[in-house]
């Protein structure tokens, strides 16, 4: 059997005829940026997320630093984010020539680890900070009361890199409503995913919303009158559309999420490995399902790989220890947390039309693999 990490013919299959005529009615009316189809969309997000403000922006990279800036960080200031995540949360923080001030993360929810960044906060570097980016990796929140807390007393911003999680929830929530700013990715692979690059951000604060539509549009107020040194960062029409057909699917296809990961938790309890840990706090939409093996990732990786099973390693190399950071001057041993994940968690396919026959298959050969 072949089982890929994602099949999305068969979530754009029951839903093409809608996605078809969203996409001829942008065609015949010309309006490919911005415009009507975007502004549906922002209210529908909004909406759906109970924000005040919903800003549709070109992808989630560019929603990380958009949000910075709109907050008033400088090029200079320091940033503090996880060692242990995708690379575009550091790479937005470095973008707009902020540097990135990595944390550890905790070794059950694999999010930013509080006392990681109360160290740096009450250490030489404190002056220099000016915002926290938790991330909430794989699809579940970070702890959100404990950043707020360490903001509020070291007078940070707080940008919540959303992108894995937007439908998820922190204590009845939305993932992205609860800092200052919320970053949203709709890359394809993601739970709500474009048929492009896409993102949004999320606020509830009015001057900062006004900001950040400025921002995103040559810093543009009136046409051709510029008030701020703003970026090309636009949503085009064609992705709004097509995700304001999707929005109204999400909350079942993470429902079905949820169910699978359960079948897997169910089936795989017993066996010497480790499954999600979802705090109370939060909900977990499972962007991605993560297990953790005491031997080394790269051999369940391999094995499952074997029999056709697209299982992954979400992420191999800590931030901290990338190539392109080096100039930050960390060293190997910074992160014991954040090395360790990197070496023993990898993921199992995960999507909502995933079907029994490949649940078990999955769960059958995984089983094959520990028991050896
Ligand atoms: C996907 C992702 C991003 C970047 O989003 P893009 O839309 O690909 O630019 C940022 N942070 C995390 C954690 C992500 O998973």
């Amino acid at each position: 059997m072949k089982i890929s990490a994602l099949d999305l013919k068969r979530q754009i299959a029951p839903i093409r005829g809608q996605i078809d005529s969203a996409i001829k009615e942008v065609i015949d009316n010309t309006s490919f940026v911005l415009g009507a189809g975007v502004a549906r969309f922002e209210e529908n997000a909004a909406k759906y997320c109970r924000a005040k403000y919903a800003i549709g922006v070109s992808n989630g990279t560019d929603a990380i630093s958009l949000s910075l800036l709109s907050l008033g960080i400088k090029p200079g200031d320091g940033v503090i984010c996880p060692a242990f995540t995708y690379y575009a949360t550091a790479g937005a923080v470095a973008g707009i020539g902020a540097v990135p001030v990595f944390a550890d993360i905790d070794k059950d929810t694999y999010n930013i680890s509080l006392p990681s960044v109360e160290k740096i906060l009450s250490g030489s570097k404190r002056a220099k900070i000016k915002a926290v980016i938790p991330v909430h990796l794989y699809g579940q929140c970070a702890d959100m009361d404990g950043i707020l807390k360490l903001a509020r007393k070291y007078k940070l911003k707080v940008v919540e890199d959303a992108a894995q999680a937007f439908g998820a929830e922190y204590k009845g929530r939305k993932a992205g409503t609860i800092g200052d700013c919320g970053a949203v990715s709709f890359y394809p692979g993601k739970n709500l995913g474009a048929f492009g690059d896409a993102g949004l951000i999320l606020t509830n604060n009015k001057n900062v919303a006004e900001k950040l539509m400025i921002l995103r549009n040559q810093g543009n107020k009136n046409k051709y009158y510029h008030l701020l040194l703003g970026r090309n960062n636009r949503l085009d029409t064609l992705q709004a559309v097509v995700l304001d057909v999707k929005l109204k699917y999400l909350d079942r296809w993470n429902r079905k999420r949820q169910e699978v990961a359960e079948y897997y938790n169910r089936n795989l309890d017993g066996l010497d490995i480790k499954p999600p840990f979802v705090p109370a706090y939060t909900t977990h939409i499972y962007h991605q399902y993560v297990l953790r093996s005491a031997a080394s990732n790269n051999s369940a990786v391999e094995y499952l790989q074997a029999k056709g099973i697209d299982s992954r390693i979400f992420y191999p190399v800590p931030l901290h220890l990338q190539k392109c950071f080096e100039y930050l001057g960390y060293r190997k041993g910074d992160f014991p947390e954040s090395e360790m994940a990197a070496r023993q968690i990898f993921t199992l396919p995960i999507y909502p039309e995933l079907t029994g026959e490949e649940k078990d298959y999955i769960i059958q050969t995984l089983k094959e693999k520990i028991n050896g």
